[in-house]
């Protein structure tokens, strides 16, 4: 018996091929930078990423450094190809993008090639990290955006203040040779996924798995197994695949927190990935559980 999960690799918003770049970014460093010949400046607005078919549509610092930007202006995102330096912008006005240039990464990022999609969504998740840490969280002055945007920091007591990533274990309900699949109140109709919960602070994710499939569904869960994870960029999540398993298949739906939520058997599930069942819509390309549930079919 083959019981390895393996993910249909690569890790959607994951393998970024740029090096982050823990460097001296001192204004005069990144002023250099931004006067490299391969210098790139990834677009994006409200969110939005703009894009050319699979790649991201870039252009030159001194093309974008005149117009009006959202905070905090241009970021550096790190160095590609050994040494180009890749920046990112919130452009202001879209009108000075082509039409249909801007994709929205959660429901399009699949358009991109799966290295600019992990470009894109690391520059969303830091630019919405600047867009709500204005104010400093020890003393509640205005911050400032430092090091190219890789941290802020406290104008009145200077502390600094980094991004932060909010661990979420997604775990798949596994029982014999069936799989427990929930849905929300206001996902499309017949959408259904892998229950998920953030951890509380105290929590193993182990703990948070068997917390929240208790509190979601009823189910009494044990011998939980990490698969793979998963960079969400919306906003700034990493989602801890799981494979756990039900003592039975006895449920008892919290309305409050899902519409609805039932086992499907893995030949469902494989219907549904080859296009030939309707049991449930399957989650979208771009999500860890679309990941988990062909991880889970490809385990013999
Ligand atoms: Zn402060």
């Amino acid at each position: 018996m083959n019981d390895t999960f393996m993910p249909d690799c690569p890790i959607p918003f994951a393998g970024s091929r740029v090096d982050f770049a823990e460097m001296d970014r001192s204004e005069g460093s990144l002023a250099l930078l931004q006067s490299h010949p391969k210098a790139s400046v990834v677009l994006m607005h409200k969110g939005q990423v703009a894009s050319d078919g699979p790649q991201l549509l870039r252009a030159a610092p001194n093309a974008v450094g005149g117009l009006p930007l959202y905070d905090p202006g241009l970021i550096f995102l790190g160095l590609e190809n050994d040494g180009d330096p890749v920046f990112a912008a919130s452009l202001k006005d879209d009108s000075l993008l082509p039409p249909e240039a801007l994709i929205d990464l959660r429901m399009q990022g699949h358009q991109l090639a799966p290295d600019e999609l992990a470009v894109a969504g690391r520059a969303r998740s830091i630019f919405d990290w600047h867009r709500t840490h204005p104010f400093c969280a020890q003393c509640g002055q205005a911050t400032q955006s430092s090091d190219g945007g890789a941290k802020r920091v406290c104008g009145a007591c200077e502390t600094e203040h980094f991004p932060r990533v909010n661990p979420v274990v997604i775990f798949l309900i596994e029982h014999e040779d069936s799989v427990l699949l929930g849905r929300g109140p206001s996902w499309p109709p017949g959408y259904y996924s892998a229950l998920a919960g953030f951890v509380s602070p105290g929590e193993t994710l182990e703990e948070a798995a068997t917390r929240e499939g208790m509190e979601e569904v009823g189910a009494t869960l044990s011998q939980h197994r990490y698969l793979f994870c998963q960079p969400w960029p919306f906003p700034s999540q990493l989602m801890v695949g799981l494979v756990s398993q039900a003592a039975d298949k006895t449920i008892n739906v919290d309305k409050n927190e899902l519409e609805d939520a039932r086992w499907f058997t893995r030949a469902e599930v494989e219907a549904v990935f080859e296009g030939t069942g309707q049991a449930f819509m399957r989650p979208m390309q771009t999500t860890i559980a679309h990941q988990l549930l062909k991880a889970w079919l490809s385990r013999q």
